[in-house]
């Protein structure tokens, strides 16, 4: 996960020098597994010139190895389990604390993931102009600069909270915990969480949420899911974006659909344009069945 990139502070900052991952030893090349963490290793050997006639190519380069499943230079494999350890036990309980504030208010929150550019803050505008009146609906939206998003999103009228993470990679507990206190009461509603765009270290971060929504645009390749499984892991819905491209691109529906499946097999699948709109009854049908039953929770607890 993310201490790779030292943002979550403490211990792990230390290896923030940019070039501590230019030097490449590769102390298990050759051995292919199961883990694809790092998302800082920039080898520099794309396979597009790959032939069948070709001689074999190199082995991948795999930091991913040991059982932290990631590599920082200057920490041991122990060192880096403990810190990891330590900032997800903390995070874990701010999102307990946030996921039972939800639960008193009856309030469905929704974290919604992907690399930047899929489409996220529109589809969060779209989604907020077709069904603000039917419950009330907050957003607090996660970037590392500006508040172009949170702006975006409060034009359509309901109430936004940015958060600006600096050379943070993604949002946590503790932040979402903040933000809930600057935004008015959302009894009975839906909070829409946008992520800082990045399909690595949210995966590993509870925020509180009923539910990760990953959103993937048919402008990206359809291999995401393998390439980053974690995030489609950790998902309950995944979100297929901009479909109404579909006849100018390549994008390959089906296999992107059979390898988010092949990475988890529960994960429900949509597919929409926030632009064309296509698509959109389904996921809003989607979204009022859960805050339903967010709601009918909280009353049976009262
Ligand atoms: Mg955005």
């Amino acid at each position: 996960m993310c201490t790779v990139c030292g943002c979550d502070g403490g211990e792990a900052a230390h290896d923030h020098s940019p070039d501590h991952h230019d030097h490449p030893h590769p102390h298990e090349n050759g051995h292919e597994h199961g883990h694809h963490h790092h998302h800082h290793h920039h080898h520099g050997h794309d396979h597009a010139h790959d032939h069948a006639h070709a001689p074999a190519a190199p082995a991948p380069l795999d930091f991913g190895g040991g059982i932290a499943g990631v590599h920082i230079a200057g920490l041991s494999q122990s060192r880096i389990v403990q810190i990891e350890r330590d900032i997800l036990g903390k995070n874990n309980s701010y999102a307990a604390d946030n996921r039972a504030r939800f639960a008193a208010a009856g309030t469905l929150a929704l974290n919604f993931v992907s690399s930047p550019g899929s489409g996220k803050t529109s589809l969060l505008v779209r989604a907020i102009t077709d069904l603000k009146d039917k419950f009330p609906i907050a957003v607090i939206e996660g970037d590392q600069q500006t508040a172009n998003d949170a702006e975006r999103i409060r034009a359509t009228g309901a109430p936004a909270i940015q958060i600006n993470t600096g050379k943070g990679c993604h949002l946590d507990a503790h932040m979402v915990g903040h933000a809930l206190g600057q935004l008015p009461a959302l009894a009975q509603g839906v909070l829409f969480i946008e992520n800082v765009g990045n399909l690595v270290c949210p995966a590993a971060f509870d925020l509180g949420e009923a539910h990760k929504v990953v959103v993937l645009s048919v402008t990206e390749g359809e291999d995401k899911p393998l390439k980053y499984p974690d995030m489609f892991a950790a998902a309950e819905l995944m979100l297929i974006n901009k479909v109404d491209l579909m006849p100018h691109l390549d994008f390959d529906l089906a296999s992107c659909i059979e390898y988010a499946r092949r990475v988890n097999p529960k994960i429900a699948v949509l597919t929409l344009s926030a632009r064309s709109g296509e698509g959109l009854p389904a996921f809003y049908a989607w979204i009022e069945k859960r805050a339903a039953a967010a709601r009918s929770a909280a009353r049976a607890a009262e």
